[in-house]
């Protein structure tokens, strides 16, 4: 019989450092191999994107560099995970998997389920650990914050590596970046992938630019350095959120801007809250969180949907905020709410049409937090008040130099404000040699902006028994107590 071996398999928690499987698969002492599957059933999801991919190539190609050193890599593999395994128990001497628990979409729970089944039948273990403080088979939120603090406070862990000197031959489901140009091609405007950008952000955020965090969070130019920019970080695992707790709390800057660190804090706090909802539930991608919500008839219209998905609706601040994600993959949150509550509020489309594209953009994409904030910020949990985002409101307050309207739609940039907030109310002399293209002169749909139909419907939905049967339910699964 060959030598035992262990496997590392890796999935959103792309780092050498405060790593968990790593750091057992060191303990344990066999040789080991750490494995990251692109999965074509996974791939092919419509959650899925080209450019999530290529932030998942370049942590690993940022991981390799670290590796380099010890005689190791992540072995890249195009394959499903249930073949790979299969294969993999066949040809080697397997003791055990290690990984983190993933709280993913119906998919990823069910590849699991049957990779746990061929395990199991090839009584081969997989140790599968607790991630970010999200507990897994959690029924109500009892004890949840206890447990998420003593997460933070725990030891970060010291990930060492022995020197390898075993070689891991497999000549199926290759994998060659060749074939895939596009991952190799890394476009600037994006936030650069992997653990030492996690760490490099994590710095200027700390040392220097969390000083104007809650002044600036909001504004969608000023937040693009305001905020930590952790997210996308975090969403791929290049970073761990004990790392980010543990390293600001220790900061010589901590007590100087605690009011903006602690806000900061409390959100990294929600990000576990938030996915803990999806792991407890994942219907929520398809579903309404409260079910009740399922009742409302939409009319859907695919014109709109498709002006608002290319930044066209002669809404300044929405077509700026979206071209900037198409283009960079990040907004800040007041925007992303904004972009939903105008397609679901004012355009009055079903959540549900606009989900997957918005998924598809963020390079941050988190299923747990994505599904649960984009419903959170469409009105249909039941239990969040509705909150309707006007947007030539939010261009004035949050915009009011517009410069960043100016960046991104190079077609208003001559204009000024205020009017370029409202570039219907131009008129024939502002207009005289300029020319603005037909929607900004008359907008995709009326720019009064009362209450639509579907916002009263919403409101009215709360009185509706079904709808307040799901609260309850809603508030005993997820609401935090203290203990
Ligand atoms: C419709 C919609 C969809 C969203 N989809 C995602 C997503 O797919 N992935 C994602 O990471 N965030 C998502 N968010 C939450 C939030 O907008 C981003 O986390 C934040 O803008 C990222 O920028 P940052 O890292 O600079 O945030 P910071 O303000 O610096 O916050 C630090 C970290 O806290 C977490 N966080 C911040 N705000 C929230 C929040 N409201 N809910 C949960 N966690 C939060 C993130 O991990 C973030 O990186 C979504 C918000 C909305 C309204």
């Amino acid at each position: 019989m060959s030598e035992k071996i262990n496997i590392v398999w890796l999935k959103r928690d792309l780092r050498t450092y405060d790593h968990k499987p790593l750091h057992e698969a060191e303990r344990l002492g066999l040789n080991y191999f750490i494995v990251y599957l692109f999965e074509p059933s996974l791939i092919s999801q419509l959650e899925c994107s080209k450019r999530h991919q290529q932030f998942i190539y370049h942590s690993i190609v940022c991981m390799n560099k670290a590796l380099s050193s010890f005689n190791r890599r992540v072995y890249i593999f195009n394959a499903e995970a249930t073949d790979f395994f299969d294969y993999i128990v066949k040809k080697f001497n397997v003791n055990s998997i290690l990984s983190y628990q993933e709280s993913g979409t119906l998919k990823s729970w069910n590849r699991d389920k049957k990779v746990k089944k061929l395990l199991d039948s090839n009584c081969i273990k997989w140790l599968e650990f607790e991630n970010q403080g999200v507990v897994r088979g959690a029924k109500n939120r009892f004890g949840w914050d206890k447990n998420w603090h003593s997460y933070v406070n725990s030891p970060i862990l010291e990930n060492r590596f022995s020197l390898n000197d075993f070689e891991f031959k497999i000549s199926a489901f290759k994998f060659c970046a060749d074939e895939f140009p596009f991952l190799k091609e890394y476009p600037k405007s994006f936030q650069p992938a992997g653990q030492k950008y996690a760490l490099k952000y994590l710095k200027s955020f700390t040392n220097d630019r969390a000083r104007l965090y809650n002044y600036n969070i909001s504004k969608p130019e000023m937040s693009r350095f305001a905020c930590s920019r952790m997210s996308a970080y975090l969403s791929w695992g290049n970073i761990s959120v004990r790392y980010i707790y543990k390293y600001i709390k220790s900061s010589s800057n901590y007590k100087k801007n605690k009011t903006h660190f602690t806000s900061f804090l409390s959100r990294l706090k929600w990000r576990s809250h938030f996915i803990q909802k999806f792991e407890t539930d994942c219907s929520y991608e398809s579903l309404c969180i409260n079910k009740g919500y399922e009742l409302i008839n939409y009319n859907k219209n695919d014109w709109l949907i498709n002006q608002w998905k290319v930044g066209k609706t002669g809404f300044p601040l929405i077509d700026a905020s979206m071209r900037c994600l198409i283009k960079t993959g990040w907004l800040n949150f007041r925007m992303r709410a904004m972009l939903v509550s105008f397609l679901c509020h004012y355009l009055e489309q079903n959540w549900k049409n606009g989900v997957y594209y918005m998924a598809n953009l963020f390079l941050d994409y988190e299923p747990g937090i994505h599904f649960t904030q984009f419903q959170m910020q469409a009105g249909v949990t039941g239990v969040n008040s509705i909150r309707v985002y006007n947007p030539i409101k939010q261009s004035k307050e949050k915009d009011s130099d517009a410069v960043f309207i100016k960046k991104w739609i190079p077609e208003l940039s001559t204009f000024d404000v205020p009017l370029i907030h409202e570039p219907w109310k131009l008129t024939e002399i502002d207009l005289i040699n300029k020319s603005i293209p037909d929607y900004y002169k008359k907008p995709i749909i009326s720019t009064d902006l009362s209450r639509t139909k579907l916002i009263k419907e919403l409101w009215a939905l709360r009185k509706n028994n079904f709808v307040k049967e799901e609260s309850k339910r809603i508030l005993a699964v997820h609401v935090r107590t203290k203990t």
